[in-house]
Parts: C-alpha cells; sequence; structure tokens
C-alpha cells in the first residue's frame, strides 16, 4: 500500500506530518521518506505494520501524554494527563488514564489502525487534505484538529450552538482517517514545548518551516538534543543532567529558555524562527487562540554569542531580576514574574526601549541588582546594543558615569529620571543633560564625592561625534542612561543611600 501525503502548509498538521514521519522512521514494515512538500511511505506488510504502529504508540508515545504522580492522600503512584493536551478522559482504570480516543487505549489501537489503513478510494473529499475516502473513521474534532475553527473553506458556514461550541456539522464527516492519525498522534510529539499555569492556561509552541525535511532536522536535532523532559507543567529541563524542569513565567521567557537551552555551534542550520504558539485555556470551553511569532535571525545571534561569554539571558538575566517592594519589604513575586516575562518578550522583540523601560523604579519598587546580574547585564548591553551601535567600551563606561550622577541627583525625587525616559527628540535630551548639570552644586558632599561631573561633557562630545554617522545615537545613549540610572538608584536605595562608586 504506497500512500502519499502533501503538505498542508498549517502549522498543526505540518508538525503531525513530520511527527508521523519520526514514528514511521522506527517502522520495518514500512519504507518513508519525507521531502520538502510531501511525507511519502510504503507499507510493505499490513499485518506487520499494524503490530509495529500500535507498539510505538502504546509503549513510546502514550509517555509523553501522561505524567506520573504520587495521589495526596494515597501516596499511590497514579497517571494524569497532562493539561494542554485536548484530548478527552475517560474515568481512570486503576490509576491510569483512559483516553477517550480509542486508539490510545492498547486494547482497541491495532483494530484503529487497521480500521484507518483501510479505508478505500470514494465519494467524500476530506475537507484538509483533498483526498477522497469512502469512509471517515472519526469527525473532525478538536482532539485531531484543534484548529478547525481557522480552515478557510469553513468560514461563512459556522455557526454557534448554546452561544459557545462551534458547529461544523457540514463539514464533520469529510475528514479522512489519515488526516484523524496524524492529528491524534501529534500531542505526542515529545519535540513540541509545552508549558501550563495550572488553572489558567497552556501553551503549545508549533515550530514552522517552508519545508517539510526542514522541519524534521530541527525537531531530529530538539529531540536528540536532551533539552526536553516529560513534566506535567513544562518540558524544558534545567539542565541536560537533571530532570528537574524549567517553571519559566510566561510565553516569551519560555521560548527564550529554549532557544539559549538549543543554540550553539553546532546548531546552525537547524534553528526555527518562526512559530505558531497554541493558547489553550483551562476550563470546559475550550476556544483556542493561536499568535504567530518570528524571532530574527540577529536575536538568536545574540543569544548565541553571549551564551559563548557564559551568560544566558533567561536564566542569568531575566529570571535573577527581583522586583523589591518598598511597602511590603521584601520581593513582589507577581510582579517580579510579569518583568521577568516582560523583559523575555522585549528581547526576544529586539525592543531596546521597552526593556529599558521594565528597569525603571515605579511606585515603591526597586531591582535588586546583585554584582553577579550586573555584570551578566553589561555583557547583555555590550553584545546586543553597543556592539551593533558603534559604541565603545570607554563611551559606555561614560554613559554609566552619567547614569551614576543621575541616579544621586534623583535620590529623593526621580523626576528627572522619568524625564529622561520620555525624551522624544534630541533638543530634549540636551536639555534632560542641562537639567543634570545645573543640579551637580547643590548636591550632598558625600554624593559629590562618588561622581565625575566631567563625564557630562565627554557624554555630549560623544553624542555630537557619532551623531554625524548615526543621526539616531540619542535615543541610544536615552535608552542606556535609563538602565544605567535606574541601576544605579536602585543599588543606592537598596544599601540605604549607599556607598556605590
Ligand atoms: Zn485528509
Amino acid at each position: 500500500m504506497f500512500i502519499e501525503i502533501e503538505i498542508y502548509k498549517d502549522p498543526w498538521m505540518d508538525n503531525g506530518i513530520e511527527n508521523f514521519y519520526g514514528i514511521l522512521k522506527d517502522i520495518n514494515s514500512c519504507e518513508a521518506k519525507i521531502t520538502d512538500t510531501s511525507l511519502k511511505f510504503e507499507i510493505t506488510n499490513t499485518e506487520k505494520f499494524v503490530k509495529e504502529l500500535a507498539k510505538k504508540i502504546i509503549n513510546e508515545k502514550r509517555q509523553s501524554l501522561i505524567f506520573e504522580e504520587k495521589d495526596k492522600k494515597t501516596s499511590v503512584a497514579k497517571e494524569v494527563k497532562k493539561d494542554h493536551l485536548l484530548l478527552q478522559e475517560e474515568k481512570k482504570i486503576g490509576g491510569k488514564v483512559a483516553f477517550k480516543e480509542d486508539i490510545y487505549k492498547s486494547e482497541y489501537t491495532q483494530e484503529i489502525i487497521s480500521n484507518i489503513f483501510s479505508i478505500g478510494d470514494g465519494e467524500n473529499i476530506c475537507v484538509l487534505c483533498e483526498r477522497r475516502f469512502d469512509k471517515a473513521v472519526k469527525e473532525l474534532q478538536q482532539a485531531s484538529y484543534p484548529l478547525a475553527t481557522k480552515i478557510r473553506s469553513l468560514s461563512g458556514v459556522r455557526s454557534y450552538k448554546d452561544g459557545f461550541t462551534l458547529s461544523l456539522k457540514e463539514y464533520y464527516g469529510n475528514y479522512c482517517s489519515i488526516c484523524y492519525l496524524l492529528g491524534i498522534l501529534l500531542w505526542s510529539d515529545e519535540a513540541l514545548i509545552y508549558r501550563t499555569f495550572p488553572g489558567e492556561k497552556s501553551f503549545l509552541f508549533l515550530p514552522i518551516f517552508e519545508s517539510l525535511e526542514e522541519l524534521h532536522a530541527f525537531k531530529n536535532y530538539c529531540r536528540l538534543s536532551g533539552i526536553f523532559g516529560n513534566g506535567r507543567y513544562s518540558n524544558i529541563r534545567v539542565g541536560k543532567e537533571s530532570e528537574d524542569l524549567e517553571m519559566t513565567p510566561g510565553k516569551f521567557s519560555t521560548l527564550l529558555c529554549f532557544y539559549e537551552k538549543l543554540v550553539d555551534d553546532s546548531s546552525d542550520g537547524f534553528i526555527a524562527y518562526n512559530w505558531s504558539i497554541m493558547q489553550i485555556p483551562f476550563g470546559p470551553v475550550k476556544n483556542i487562540k493561536m499568535d504567530s511569532l518570528n524571532i530574527t535571525k540577529g536575536m538568536v545571534g545574540i543569544i548565541k554569542k553571549i551564551k559563548s561569554y557564559s551568560v544566558r539571558i533567561y536564566s542569568d538575566i531575566c529570571k535573577k531580576i527581583y522586583f523589591f517592594s518598598e511597602s511590603k519589604k521584601g520581593i513582589d513575586w507577581d510582579l517580579t514574574k510579569e518583568l521577568q516575562e516582560k523583559l523575555a518578550e522585549s528581547f526576544l522583540k529586539d525592543n531596546f526601549r521597552t526593556f529599558t523601560k521594565c528597569l525603571l523604579p515605579k511606585g515603591g519598587h526597586y531591582i535588586v541588582f546583585s554584582s553577579e546580574l550586573i555584570k551578566n547585564l553589561d555583557k547583555l548591553i555590550f553584545v546586543w546594543r553597543c556592539e551593533r551601535m558603534g559604541i565603545s567600551k570607554e563611551n559606555l563606561d561614560t554613559i554609566k558615569s552619567v547614569g551614576n550622577i543621575i541616579a544621586r541627583v534623583s535620590k529623593n525625587n526621580m523626576s528627572l529620571l522619568y524625564k529622561l525616559d520620555k525624551v522624544r527628540r534630541e533638543d530634549e535630551l540636551w536639555s534632560v543633560l542641562r537639567e543634570v548639570a545645573r543640579k551637580i552644586p547643590g548636591m550632598e558632599e558625600k554624593d559629590l564625592k562618588m561622581i565625575k561631573p566631567s563625564a557630562l561633557d565627554d557624554l555630549i562630545q560623544l553624542v555630537k561625534d557619532i551623531i554625524v554617522t548615526n543621526k539616531d545615537i540619542w535615543k541610544e545613549v536615552r535608552d542606556l542612561l535609563v538602565i544605567y540610572s535606574s541601576m544605579f538608584l536602585s543599588i543606592n536605595k537598596m544599601s540605604k543611600g549607599g556607598n556605590e562608586k
């Protein structure tokens, strides 16, 4: 039996094809080949094929759907279905998850596979792959195709039953058994990143490639890289030797964390830059949201470069930044998580403006800057900003010196710092710097000893020199000043009026 599946150009189905190809590769009674646009496979012995595939599904793939934990009351080990799956569950049998889909019940798996591969040509045309078939194994449902509502050919015929559930009656049956199989098995793909926030939502990340062959090369690289574990809420391992999993605070931090674990010198050519991110809510009504996201090669290059200096942007910077609350006299964890996520987002989107704003003190909250964090942040700023903007190490030191002055003059009144942050034109930057200069003579003796007033003149000269070739350099200087002023201000506040350089 020779079967050819052509590309769907659909994040779910492309990944479904790739995942299925990964299974077929290990099956002896079948020859499979993936190309840019299609998967072709030939079953050489149907009886053997059914047995081999069933064994693979039950013994290996099913493990990716469940998580084993101890029952809180009885301490007996039991299986739990992972929360991001849109597969429905029946009552557990002997602590084992019973999926509603019979293909995942060992006693039915072979029968279902037999049915799937005994479908002949017929009157019906599959709404997804346009294959002709005589009989459907299953109707089109979220369990095998979560994006049912996104099919273009279905738009206009959608109607809402009960105001909630989508009714696709006319097309329910026009769904071929092969599409069902690819879709229902995709949940078991061990190369997809997921992250669940219990009670809220889950994210599932689907990589997108133009070519199926490249998609396979990337996912296979991920599978072999050892970065994926098998947790209930996350599958990115903290380290290759550790079974612990990263508990990233959101969507972007998860992706950033994934990249920094994956990329190194051997990962060239295996990197995904485009993603479809599925957001799956908790609760009985599952309206799936899909976002697409492109991460530029440049940003992945920065992750890689900074990793070569032994700094990881998520693990050593975003994850190590905490928001201290003056009123709580401690870390504000909700705001901290929000901030860590926002930093990861602004980095991945190459938005330095937003990144800087995150570090501003606000409403009685300060970032806690450890010396380790300052060192790592310095390296990031140098690679991400200075190298690209033509700012030398010495120039950066001048900017830092001015940041220190701004922090000292802002210690009792931060309006100048906020004014700096709001600078929208070059002349506004000059005006803020003049205001800083005017405040220097009124500074306290102990602060005066800690600053280098000539840095202001040096900075003005520096901007004037660079602005000839780069007319936007003042924006960069503004952002760098915001970061370093905020950093020095927080350090001084945290050390209570402090004695920092
Ligand atoms: Zn189909």
